[in-house]
């Protein structure tokens, strides 16, 4: 009998990824490159279930059932396109390739043209949730054509997480929608892990707790409906952890240099492209680069002193005026990614639902947090918000500690700890909420000196003015 689905690539995602479609009903069958990951995989994980081993393409096509629905989790980039070539001239008409890779949404875009043309199916689908999530559960989401995703929705609507309002994917938009909101998601979980770090620096470093409380604060703070995630969950978890050999926190013997794949990048630059500002993701893609320039960092320390400035408030306050902003600062981070996938979605005709978005990360994936019913809710009020500040849950909430949050962010700066993204974020608010900006002089001066003409206040129309005269 044929297997009903076929899985290429057997690294930590397609493995884990194909045990959970096994056992959710779906017999399957799998091929990998190189033949050891596929001999292991059968080996160690396969015991008692309906998997097929293949060792090559023609091999595995021939075990599929058809249409024939075939995942790759390969390497993004060039493996993809080398893969979707091998597999061409095996394939019938209506048979459906699905890239569940972190690809880059424009190589997407590509994909699902020319396989569509060849008359295959094509869907690009974002998979969050690591190896965790892809054994049991992740956030996927699928973009392409609809009737493609119907083909697949029986499967990936039973391998999703589940949440309370149901699995987490839903049928995402045409083309590389599936990608661009997987890459926003990756920008957005940059924005919450630079917000977290910025949080224990000052726990850590103005205000002196040691790691019991820092375990004991967060744990607090994820029984708070707002901050209840789980990055915030792991976050207190990791400074519990001891290290076997001197007993120290394990995470005070970690290198300070971050790593990065290139998603948050992708999504700063996709931002710029599009013409849309979200400093607060951008700022944490910033902090990653400055982390990773170690050895300079070095060599600046003991030449550059900061302030000598010390904190001398009281700290149980101080403790929860931190997360009065990290809460704050994270709406603004949120503000900036529903931003660039609105703009998005009308430039490139994905159709976006915005709180649809929001609710398939409620499960399943790294930015999975309790605060996503709100945004959800949010544009289950008003589907056309122009922007989450001006939802009326999360406006209200930042009048209300504005005041924390600044303080915060002034405190920092007296004592000489950098907050990038706490920064970056009360920063967009305030842009956000001026009526008038400093830019009536930036036209003045691009007037000036490259008669790039103006507008005026008081009248329609472009103005050149002879500045010199
Ligand atoms: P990976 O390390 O990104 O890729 C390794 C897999 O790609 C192996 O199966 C490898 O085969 C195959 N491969 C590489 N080049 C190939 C080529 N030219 N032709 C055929 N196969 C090729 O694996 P991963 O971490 O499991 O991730 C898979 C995809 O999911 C990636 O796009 C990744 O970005 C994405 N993703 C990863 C995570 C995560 O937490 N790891 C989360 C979400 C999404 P060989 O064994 O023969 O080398």
């Amino acid at each position: 009998m044929a297997q009903s689905f076929g899985v290429i690539g057997l690294a930590v995602m397609g493995e884990n990824i194909a045990l959970n479609i096994e056992r959710n009903g779906f017999p399957i069958a799998v091929y990998n490159r190189s033949r050891e990951k596929t001999d292991a995989f059968m080996k160690n994980r396969t015991e008692g279930k309906n998997v097929v081993p293949t060792y090559s393409l023609e091999e595995f096509v021939a075990a599929l059932e058809r249409p024939r629905r075939i995942l790759m989790m390969v390497q993004a980039g060039k493996p993809v396109d080398a893969v979707i070539g091998q597999l061409k001239p095996l394939l019938d008409p209506d048979d459906m390739i699905i890239d569940g890779g972190n690809s880059l949404y424009e190589d997407t875009e590509r994909r699902v043209k020319e396989l569509e043309a060849a008359g295959f199916n094509f869907i690009g689908m974002g998979v969050s949730g690591g190896e965790e999530g892809a054994l049991n559960g992740p956030s996927l989401m699928p973009g392409g054509s609809k009737a493609a995703y119907d083909a697949i929705e029986p499967i990936v609507t039973k391998i999703a997480a589940q949440v309370d309002d149901g699995p987490c994917v839903t049928y995402i938009g045409p083309g590389g929608s599936g990608h661009f909101v997987k890459m926003v998601h990756n920008g957005i979980e940059y924005g919450d892990m630079q917000l977290i770090a910025e949080a224990y620096d000052l726990l850590k470093n103005v205000l002196g707790l040691g790691h019991k409380e820092l375990h004991e604060i967060f744990a607090e703070w994820n029984k708070t409906e707002e901050l209840d995630s789980f990055l915030i969950e792991i976050t207190a978890n990791i400074f519990t952890k001891m290290d076997d050999e001197t007993g120290k926190p394990l995470v005070e013997l970690i290198v300070d240099k971050a790593g990065q794949k290139g998603t948050g990048r992708w999504t700063v630059m996709s931002a710029l492209d599009i013409g849309v500002s979200i400093p607060t993701i951008t700022a944490a893609v910033n902090a990653r680069i400055m982390s990773a320039i170690k050895e300079e960092r070095a060599i600046a320390a003991p030449q550059l002193n900061g302030p000598s400035a010390s904190f001398d408030g009281d700290t149980k306050e101080f403790v929860n005026k931190i997360r009065d902003a990290l809460y704050c600062s994270k709406i603004c981070s949120y503000a900036q990614g529903m931003d660039l996938l609105s703009k998005a979605s009308d430039m490139n005709g994905y159709s976006l639902d915005l709180g649809e978005t929001a609710r398939i990360w409620k499960g399943g994936c790294i930015i999975r947090a309790a605060f996503l019913n709100k945004i959800k809710h949010a544009y289950d009020q008003d589907g056309k918000l122009p922007n989450l500040l001006l939802a009326p849950e999360f406006k209200q909430t930042i009048l209300d500690r504005q005041s924390a949050w600044r303080e915060v962010i002034a405190t920092a700066a007296k004592v000489g700890i950098p907050v990038p993204a706490f920064s970056a974020s009360l920063d967009y608010f305030d842009s956000y909420r001026r009526s008038r900006l400093p830019q009536n002089l930036t036209q003045a001066q691009r007037d000036y000196f490259g008669a790039h003409t103006y507008e005026r206040t008081d009248k329609d129309g472009f103005f050149h003015t002879e500045w010199m005269e």
